[in-house]
């Protein structure tokens, strides 16, 4: 016989440890699975008694969905909700949550670690020093950040944390940002060829979509007059990669930090592997052990709440207010 009222299951995840989920639904006596299902029908099977899902990978399609005739809510680990389909669950009643800002202090942390490295030249110095070569002139010019302009492609959550960051370096920012109406403090909005021409770092932190995929190609890299550096830890196709490659290869930008690429990881063969004014990460913007517990401690927390009469923190599919299945106690 089931003890607890309510079961919560995991239908995936790729983090070894689940002490965070189970403190969260130890504390409202709910029972926790750990299913590590993917396929459909196993999805099924494992979640068909679910009050709440965590879903990490797993495709919770129409068809899972009509299946969990018990499930209130349903929270992906992370920003992005697209193995959940959205219409189904606000049809179905089903709350779908996320968690959209537990690493905006890793990203732009690491967006600030490429512009110093590129601009001080640590990666560089480093390969030079350990294959014998002991002479700052190989690094010539190094000029200081106080007194730089760094541009903003998107300033939202990590842009401006970004920009706030970099102030105290001395440098001031400028941003292109269509959907903002006033200027964050702090920060002068300009239209995108004003961000190129003024720049002497652009940082990109808008979302991928139909309308910023390859925003950054040939042409916008003509229009980058002060021959900037280009930190991407947004998301690789905003960047057209070919046109990048070009622009490095003609002397365009003075170099290149990428934490996403078109193409990951890359093939063997992309010259960028190989430019020493280029610095590439392996995607991992948003990573540190802190950011890991909290997204998984918030990801559990959107479900318990619900469990327990409360709307979560971020809900994805407003609509589904005023015919969730959950009793919510305050609207
Ligand atoms: P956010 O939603 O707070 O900010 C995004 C900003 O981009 C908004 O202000 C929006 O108005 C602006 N924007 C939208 N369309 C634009 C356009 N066409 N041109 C210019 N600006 C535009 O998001 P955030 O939390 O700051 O995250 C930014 C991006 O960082 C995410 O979309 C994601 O792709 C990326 N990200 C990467 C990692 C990583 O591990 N490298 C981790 C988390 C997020």
């Amino acid at each position: 016989m089931n003890q607890h009222p309510c079961q919560v299951v995991i239908t995936d995840c790729d983090h070894g440890s689940i002490e965070e989920e189970k403190e969260e639904f130890a504390r409202i006596g709910a029972e926790l699975v750990l299913a590590q299902v993917r396929e459909e029908d196993e999805v099924i099977r494992a979640c068909k008694d679910a009050h709440g899902l965590l879903n990490q990978y797993a495709l919770l399609t129409r068809r899972v969905l009509e299946h969990l005739p018990k499930c209130k809510v349903v929270a992906r680990y992370g920003v992005g909700v697209d193995p959940v389909d959205l219409k189904a669950a606000t049809d179905l009643g089903i709350i779908v949550a996320n968690v959209p800002d537990y690493c905006i202090d890793e990203v732009s942390e690491h967006a600030i670690a490429l512009i110093l490295s590129l601009m001080r030249k640590t990666a560089f110095f480093n390969a030079k020093v350990k294959s014998g070569q002991w002479d700052f002139h190989l690094g010539m010019p190094i000029h200081r950040i106080r007194g730089k302009t760094l541009g903003l492609i998107g300033s939202g959550k990590i842009g401006l944390e970004v920009a706030k960051k970099l102030s105290s370096f001395g440098a001031r920012a400028i941003a292109f940002d269509p959907y903002l109406k006033t200027s964050p403090q702090g920060i002068e909005l300009k239209g995108l060829d004003e961000v190129l021409n003024e720049s002497d770092f652009i940082s990109i932190h808008c979302p991928l979509n139909d309308s910023t995929r390859h925003l950054i190609g040939e042409k916008e890299f003509k229009k980058m007059e002060k021959k900037p550096l280009l930190i991407n830890t947004s998301r690789g196709p905003i960047i057209d990669e070919k046109a990048l490659i070009q622009a490095l290869e003609e002397g365009r930008i003075a170099g290149a930090g990428l934490d996403v690429l078109e193409k990951e990881p890359p093939d063997s063969v992309n010259p960028m592997l190989t430019m020493e004014n280029v610095i590439l990460s392996p995607h991992v913007g948003f990573y540190s052990e802190e950011s890991i517990s909290e997204l998984k401690r918030r990801t559990a927390n959107n479900v318990s709440v619900v469990l327990t009469g409360r709307w979560p923190g971020s809900v994805v599919n407003h609509e589904v207010k005023g015919k969730t299945r959950a009793s919510i106690s305050h609207d």
